[in-house]
């Protein structure tokens, strides 16, 4: 929910020509874990099933963990965050 509004206040950000690189890496951060956490629970629940490439929750944790490889890397993100707050 917050990701998801950070994601939207990074896009009017870009919308009216400001600079919204910190707001963008933080909802990117923020999103991927998120994922990340959720399909790990959703897998748990369906215990060793759910490491079954038959079941569909192992294609969604796998999809999740790229999120935080690609369009910029956690540490990346991460990087970027904190050269805004503390510069
Ligand atoms: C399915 C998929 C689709 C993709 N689609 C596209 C696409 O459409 N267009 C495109 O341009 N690219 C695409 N990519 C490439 C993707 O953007 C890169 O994989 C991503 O940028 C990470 O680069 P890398 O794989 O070289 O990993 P690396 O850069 O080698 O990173 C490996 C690890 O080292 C860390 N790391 C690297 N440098 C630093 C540093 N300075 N400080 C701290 N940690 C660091 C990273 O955070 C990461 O954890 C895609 C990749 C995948 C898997």
């Amino acid at each position: 929910m917050i990701a998801r509004q950070m994601a939207y206040f990074a896009a009017w950000e870009k919308d009216h020509d400001q600079r919204c690189d910190l707001e963008a890496g933080m909802a990117k951060l923020l999103g991927a874990r998120v994922a990340w956490a959720a399909a790990d629970n959703a897998l748990q629940i369906h215990g060793g099933n759910g490491f079954a490439l038959e079941y569909e929750i192992s294609r969604i944790l796998c999809d999740a963990r790229i999120l935080s490889i690609f369009e910029g890397a956690a540490e990346i993100q991460a990087q970027v965050i904190a050269r805004r707050i503390l510069a």
